[in-house]
């Protein structure tokens, strides 16, 4: 599909969503799923990091994670591994790949799509402020994190100041997602699962049930390598 404004005629908007999946579970999957339904998006691609720069390293090996987002999001058509960080090796920068992306898709739409709690700290990211000239950044909600224009609360007001800053500035209308390559900041409301991938850790550190939290195949997978114990 392709969308036209000015003359611009632009390709269907792409989601970007980077993680640790160490392991990936339906907090991860759920969210993309409505965010790719309500923005129209093409595909989303889940890119999982070599080496998060925030977070400690991950406690299972590059091939494993690859392996548990393979099988996680195999039957889900709208949703495409893309194993880019794990190639460049280093430390997975989120403005590299977006460039790298940018080389691949020049007329796309970006959407770079991460939870509130990411959002927050944007600005400890690596040339965070370049962000925008690569990719749209859409946050969804997360549990422990609430935002509602409507009722009056709203988590912004706790944000720092140059975050509500960098937000206030650049929030947009979900129309002009697709009617630019990059540049805007939306908010989306989507189902809240309160799931981490600490807590799933924890869980089968103490050999209790993840079922539920995560899809079959990848509990099937943590098995079978008997990871996390
Ligand atoms: P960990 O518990 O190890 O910190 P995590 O469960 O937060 O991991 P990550 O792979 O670090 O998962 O998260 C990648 C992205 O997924 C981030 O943008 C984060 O906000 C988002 N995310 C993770 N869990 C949820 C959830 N339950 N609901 C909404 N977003 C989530």
């Amino acid at each position: 599909m392709a969308i036209s404004d000015n003359k611009q005629i632009y390709k269907q908007a792409i989601g970007v969503y980077g993680g640790t999946f160490d392991p990936i579970h339906f907090g991860h999957l759920r969210p993309n799923l409505e965010l790719c339904e309500v923005l129209g998006l093409e595909h989303v691609r889940f890119v999982p990091a070599f080496l998060p720069p925030h977070k400690e390293n991950p406690q299972t090996s590059v091939a494993q994670r690859l392996e548990m987002v393979e099988l996680a999001i195999r039957d889900e058509a709208h949703f495409v591994l893309d194993d880019r960080e794990i190639k460049r090796e280093g430390a997975s920068y989120t403005i590299d790949t977006l460039k790298s992306l940018r080389l691949d898709f020049p007329d796309t739409p970006l959407c770079l799509l991460m939870g509130m709690d990411a959002f927050a700290s944007i600005d400890s990211w690596y040339h965070w402020q370049e962000i925008l000239d690569y990719a749209h950044i859409v946050v969804s909600h997360r549990p422990g994190s609430s935002f509602n224009e409507h009722v009056g609360f709203n988590e912004i007001q706790l944000w720092p100041d140059v975050i509500q800053d960098f937000y206030q500035t650049h929030k947009a209308d979900r129309a002009s997602i697709h009617h630019s390559l990059s540049g805007k900041i939306r908010i989306e409301p989507v189902t809240q699962l309160s799931i981490s991938a600490t807590d799933i850790r924890n869980r089968l550190k103490n050999k209790h049930s993840v079922r539920f939290l995560m899809p079959e195949a990848v509990i099937n997978l943590i098995k079978y390598y008997n990871l996390y114990t």
